[in-house]
C-alpha cells in the first residue's frame, strides 16, 4: 500500500516548490489509491510560525491537495527519543559537549536508489559523525525525518533534490535502526528563465500571491504537474487526468524552467474548459475587487446574461483579474472608452435610431439574435452597412476596440445598459 507524505517547515511563505513537492505527492498517492500524509515539520521551534502553518493548510486546500493523515512533528518527540536512546544503546551514537553524535562508518559507501536521478553513490569518507539531538535537547533534520517515515510506514520519499545530499546520511540511520528503507524519489529543480534557481527574485512565489493574482487552481496544478513530470508532449491536463496518468517514471531528470508565459496560457485554456457558473462563482470577489460590480449587482444579475458574458470575455482573459476587470461591460452605466468616439451626423442619426428601436424590444427576449435582428432592420431601413458605425458601437458598449461578437456582447450587457449607453453617446 503506497503512503507518501509531504514535510513541509513552516518557516515562511508556501511557495510555488512547495507546492510542486505537494502535488507530486498526492498525485501519486491518488494515482495508486494510497495514503497522502501532511506532516508539518515544526521542530525548528525558533523560526516556525503558526501563520506559516495556517498559510501551508490554506494554499493546499485551495490547490485541492487533500490530506488523509495529518500531523506536526513536535507532537512526536517521545518517539525521537525513542530512537535515539536505541542507537546510545547500540554504540550507534555517543554524546560529546551534550550533544548526541551518529558514527558514521569510516570506510566504504552508500548508494542511493533514486527513483528519478538513478543510483547515486556517496563515499562515508565524506561525511563527519552528525549530529541527532542537540545540546538543547532538540532533534536534527536528518534524524526525525528518517524516525518520522519509518513509523508513519512511508514507502516512498518524494521530495526537492536539495535533499538528495542529505539521503545518505538517512539510509544509514534506517541501517542503524533496522528499520526498512523507503523507495526515493528527487525531484529535479525548478529554474527561473535566467537559469538561476527560482527565488523571490522572480516574480511572485507563494502559491497565494498567485491566487490573488487570479490564478485558477485547476490552471497552477497543471502548470506545476509540468514542472519536472511530463506525458508525451501534452500540455494540457485536468486532475482526473493527472491522476490517472502521474507515475514516477515519467519524472524528468533535467532541471524544469518556470515559464511565466506558459503558466498564463495553462491558465488560460483552464478557464476556458470550466463550466460557466463555477468560472462565475471564482471571478466574482475579482469582479468586486475591481470593482467592475458591487457585490449585490453581481449577485442580482440575470444568470444567463452573468454566463454569456463571462463565456464570451473569457476567451481574452489569462487570470480571474483580466476577467474581473472586463465583467464591468455587464454592470456599469457607462464606461469610458480606450479612445474617443467621434460621430459624424449620419452616424450620430443611426447610434440614435438603434438606440431607440432596442428600447422598444421586449427585455426577455434580448437575446444576441434579436439584437441582431433589431440594428439590421434599422440599417436596412436607413440603407447603411453596420460597419459604418460598428466600431462606435462597440467602443461605447464595451469601452474597447476590440473584443467578442457585438450582438452577443450587448446581448449580455442587457437591453438597459447598452440603450443607455448609446443613448448617452449621441446625447
Ligand atoms: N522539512 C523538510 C523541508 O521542508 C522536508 C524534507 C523532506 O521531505 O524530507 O525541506
Amino acid at each position: 500500500m503506497v503512503r507518501v507524505r509531504f514535510a513541509p517547515s513552516p518557516t515562511g511563505y508556501f511557495h510555488v516548490g512547495s507546492a510542486r513537492t505537494a502535488l507530486f505527492n498526492w498525485l501519486f498517492a491518488r494515482h495508486y489509491h494510497g495514503t497522502f500524509i501532511l506532516r508539518i515539520e515544526d521542530t525548528d521551534r525558533e523560526r516556525s510560525t503558526d501563520e506559516s502553518i495556517d498559510q501551508i493548510i490554506e494554499s493546499m486546500t485551495w490547490l485541492g491537495l487533500d490530506w488523509d493523515e495529518r500531523y506536526r512533528q513536535t507532537d512526536l518527540t517521545p518517539d525521537h527519543l525513542q530512537a535515539a536512546e536505541q542507537l546510545m544503546e547500540n554504540g550507534q551514537a555517543y554524546e560529546l559537549d551534550g550533544a548526541w553524535w551518529f558514527k558514521v562508518p569510516a570506510d566504504g559507501e552508500t548508494v542511493v536508489h533514486d527513483s528519478v536521478m538513478g543510483d547515486v553513490t556517496f563515499r562515508h569518507e565524506e561525511f563527519k559523525d552528525f549530529v541527532i539531538r542537540r545540546s538543547d535537547e532538540t532533534f536534527v533534520y536528518n534524524f526525525v525525518v528518517v524516525v518520522d517515515d519509518s513509523n508513519m510506514k512511508v514507502t516512498h520519499v518524494i521530495r526537492g533534490d536539495d535533499h538528495l545530499i542529505n539521503t545518505p546520511k538517512q539510509v544509514l540511520l534506517y541501517q542503524a535502526l533496522e528499520r526498512p528503507l523507503p523507495q526515493f524519489a528527487h525531484l529535479p529543480l525548478i529554474l527561473g528563465e535566467d537559469r538561476a534557481r527560482l527565488s523571490k527574485r522572480h516574480g511572485a512565489s507563494s502559491v497565494l500571491e498567485y491566487r490573488q493574482m487570479g490564478f485558477v487552481p485547476e490552471g497552477l496544478i497543471n502548470f506545476l504537474a509540468r514542472l519536472g513530470w511530463s506525458h508525451g508532449d501534452d500540455e494540457l491536463f485536468d486532475r482526473d487526468e493527472l491522476i490517472r496518468l502521474f507515475t514516477l517514471e515519467e519524472i524528468n531528470r533535467s532541471a524544469a524552467v518556470f515559464n511565466h508565459e506558459k503558466l498564463y496560457w495553462t491558465n488560460q485554456q483552464h478557464m476556458k474548459r470550466l463550466d460557466l457558473e463555477g468560472l462565475a462563482g471564482l471571478v466574482r470577489p475579482f469582479a468586486v475587487a475591481e470593482q467592475s460590480a458591487t457585490a449585490e449587482q453581481w449577485d442580482a444579475i440575470d444568470r444567463d446574461r452573468l454566463h454569456l458574458g463571462v463565456d464570451l470575455l473569457r476567451d481574452r482573459s489569462k487570470t480571474l483579474v483580466d476577467l474581473a476587470k472586463v465583467l464591468e461591460i455587464l454592470f456599469a452605466a457607462t464606461l469610458e472608452p480606450e479612445e474617443p468616439i467621434v460621430l459624424e451626423d449620419r452616424q450620430r442619426v443611426l447610434v440614435a435610431a438603434v438606440a431607440d428601436a432596442l428600447a422598444e424590444a421586449n427585455a426577455c427576449e434580448f437575446t444576441p439574435d434579436a439584437v441582431h435582428d433589431i440594428v439590421q432592420s434599422v440599417l436596412a431601413a436607413n440603407d447603411a452597412k453596420l460597419k459604418e458605425i460598428a466600431k462606435a458601437v462597440r467602443l461605447c458598449i464595451t469601452g474597447r476596440k476590440v473584443g467578442p461578437g457585438l450582438f452577443e456582447i450587448m446581448s449580455a450587457a442587457g437591453q438597459d445598459l447598452s440603450v443607455g449607453r448609446l443613448r448617452a453617446l449621441v446625447r
